[in-house]
């Protein structure tokens, strides 16, 4: 099997692996309980917050544990919006978020918010002057992904950040940063975002855990998403996910260590992808590829749906998935505003450690034979 689908999800790490198998069946006290079992799992999930919150750059304080990037993404938009309910009812957001940040928000629309959705450029840029135009005084909340899922743009959080400061905006500032941690730099502190949603399962972690950064000024601000047994600073209560959390941590710990060969190994594979598939004609590259491990290309006039069903069969595992929805664009591909057939043709392929040339070569190959052996649609 040849896998290119890296941002929908990771393989777990086997030293993650090995640590969530020793907190599920050895560790397994409940974090709350006063003898020692449950001292052990209290210490080893503050041992652990410390360790992701080192690879983001805040303290361990500001990192409070989720169920997932979508949970991190729905609360922080929540939350500001209470904490920033004196100021107004306008959001600004992009049209290329995940589904986590726009669904949510299509909601709020229902509730009276009104949102402005910023457009990409063909190249898929979002830039930090859109941001800037579309500010208003009673802007509450802006909402801008750090690299989007599909094409792998990078949008200048930190800029952000800096403007709205200078513009002395009351707006609170939420960056989705579930493609960009340990992927791009970040680093909470130095950026400047007041809230951050992580997630585990793109960076070799499982599924089923995430974090969001809560900037310590809107700590006590913030209203609980869960109220119950108060964990999580009182702010997420339900027992702590200890296996997914240990899994997480030592995801994270792993990758950190090795961050400049990883990231310069998925590059190198993402750049020896993309010279052999733009040799065969037509084939276009589409968004700006500026994180090292996703490509967003297209074969024109060729359905994506098919390729990937096509790709699978040989064992190779390409995206279309969010790329292509039921046969239509996605919002992603919609927002380029590219002709019917690039849009039709668009897929995503995604890299990792484990990716080789060997597998970029059998990718070229499929991709070559479904195109000589398709007649292109329209
Ligand atoms: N945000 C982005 C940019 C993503 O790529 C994803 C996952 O695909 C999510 C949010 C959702 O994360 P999770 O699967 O942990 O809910």
């Amino acid at each position: 099997m040849y896998y290119f689908d890296y941002a929908a999800t990771t393989p777990v790490a086997p030293e993650a692996a090995e640590a969530m198998v020793h907190a599920l069946t050895r560790a397994f006290g409940n974090p709350s309980a006063q003898y020692p079992l449950g001292r052990e799992a209290r210490d080893a999930v503050a041992a652990q917050r410390a360790v992701i919150a080192q690879a983001l750059g805040c303290d361990a304080g500001a990192l409070y544990f989720t169920s997932c990037g979508t949970e991190s993404d729905n609360w922080a938009i929540r939350a500001a919006l209470h904490i920033g309910r004196h100021t107004g009812r306008h959001i600004i957001t992009t049209a290329v978020e995940h589904s986590a940040v726009l669904e949510p928000c299509k909601a709020l629309t229902q509730e009276g918010y009104e949102v402005t959705y910023l457009q990409p450029d063909h190249a898929g840029r979002i830039t930090a002057d859109q941001v800037e135009a579309a500010l208003r005084e009673d802007t509450a909340l802006v909402s801008i992904m750090a690299v989007n899922n599909e094409t792998g743009n990078v949008y200048p959080i930190a800029e952000i950040a800096r403007q709205l400061k200078a513009r002395k905006s009351r707006a609170l500032l939420h960056t989705d940063a579930v493609q960009a941690f340990l992927k791009v730099p970040l680093h909470a502190q130095e950026d400047g975002a007041d809230l951050i949603s992580l997630s585990a399962h793109k960076i070799g972690g499982p599924k089923g855990v995430g974090a969001l950064y809560i900037a310590p000024a809107l700590q006590s601000k913030m209203i609980p998403l869960l109220r119950g047994g108060g964990q999580e600073q009182g702010l997420r209560s339900g027992t702590e996910a200890t296996a997914q959390i240990a899994g997480f941590a030592k995801a994270v710990a792993q990758r950190a260590d090795q961050l400049e060969e990883i990231l310069a190994h998925t590059r190198a594979m993402r750049d020896y992808a993309l010279e052999r598939l733009l040799s065969i004609p037509t084939v276009q590259v589409l968004g700006t590829p500026d994180a090292p491990h996703i490509l967003c290309l297209t074969l024109p006039g060729y359905p994506s749906q098919n390729l990937v069903s096509e790709l699978g069969d040989k064992g190779i595992c390409i995206s279309a998935g969010s790329a292509c929805h039921k046969g239509k664009p996605s919002h992603v591909i919609a927002a380029l505003r590219l002709s019917k057939k690039e849009a039709a043709g668009a897929f995503r392929i995604s890299f990792g450690e484990k990716t080789t040339p060997e597998a970029v070569d059998a990718l070229y190959d499929a991709v070559l034979t479904h195109k000589n052996s398709r007649f292109p649609m329209l």
